[in-house]
């Protein structure tokens, strides 16, 4: 599943050069998630403006109204360019524009491209309106984050994958976010202290950091970027390494079932 690192690298992949750019067409493949929600036609014309990243949702505005939200999904992927070649099955949506194609390339079709005429209104207010801060966001102060813990009673884990309090921890980063942290992944929220809370979001940011990092030096063509993940956990740490020695303490990795998702976590290095 593209995971928010992913996202930024696919949208740093095309952004610069689809600014500016002229809809010339539209063209819709299978049903994706949403419906589109307007009149493909009616974007002909339009020059699309700075893609913008929020959550794992991409926006392309557009001018002189509205723009898209785009989600990849499960499976999906956009690649930009102007020798794609004809659409495939699994081709579900082409813009085509002055400057290239951006296609959607979606298997099992849980991605999306809706209309919406602006990013805090329409169907896009709607599926933001649960997003928590941006990871990178300097608004969030670890005595912000610290708080919005003390508020749960889940598993900090639970709190990291709901992504309502700082988006971005997909599986894979917040086990090792809080392999960083030092931190079980059972632990509750409020039970977290104020300096474990900092170390919590300094590693979040961390990992995601690298994570970003790995994906703008390995994707030669953003359409590997599924394979961003792959290149990631052959650098995690306890992520996927059940049962191996802990690089740190010589201990063995353990994997626990925590709502229907793996945690992987080090007994000797993360506490609660
Ligand atoms: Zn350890």
């Amino acid at each position: 599943m593209p995971e928010l690192p992913e996202v930024e690298v696919t949208r740093r992949s095309f952004a610069e050069r689809i600014a500016g750019a002229r809809i010339t067409g539209v063209r819709l493949g299978a049903p994706l998630r949403w419906p589109l929600g307007c009149d493909p036609e009616t974007l002909v014309g339009f020059t699309v403006g700075q893609a913008q990243r929020r959550g794992k949702y991409l926006w392309l505005p557009l001018a002189p109204e509205g723009g898209l939200l785009m989600h990849l999904g499960m499976s999906g992927s956009l690649a930009f360019g102007d020798t794609l070649g004809a659409p495939g099955r699994h081709d579900h949506f082409d813009l085509a524009t002055s400057r290239g194609v951006l296609r959607l390339t979606d298997p099992r079709r849980f991605g999306a491209v809706v209309w919406s005429p602006a990013l805090d209104q329409g169907v896009s207010a709607k599926l933001l309106a649960g997003l928590g801060h941006e990871p990178f966001d300097s608004a969030l102060t670890p005595e912000m984050f610290h708080a919005a813990l003390r508020r749960r009673r889940t598993s900090v884990k639970a709190a990291l994958l709901a992504g309502d309090i700082v988006v971005g921890a997909g599986n894979i980063y917040a086990c090792e976010a809080l392999f960083g942290a030092g931190i079980d992944p059972r632990t509750r929220c409020d039970r977290i202290s104020r300096p474990r809370a900092e170390a919590l979001l300094r590693e979040l940011r961390l990992t995601l950091a690298k994570a970003l990092e790995l994906g703008g030096s390995t994707l030669r063509d953003f359409r590997d970027a599924h394979g961003m993940n792959g290149e990631f956990q052959g650098q995690a740490r306890v992520y996927g390494r059940e049962g191996q020695r802990c690089a740190r303490c010589g201990g063995t990795v353990r994997r626990v079932l925590q709502g229907q998702r793996s945690s992987f976590f080090c007994p000797g290095c993360q506490r609660r």
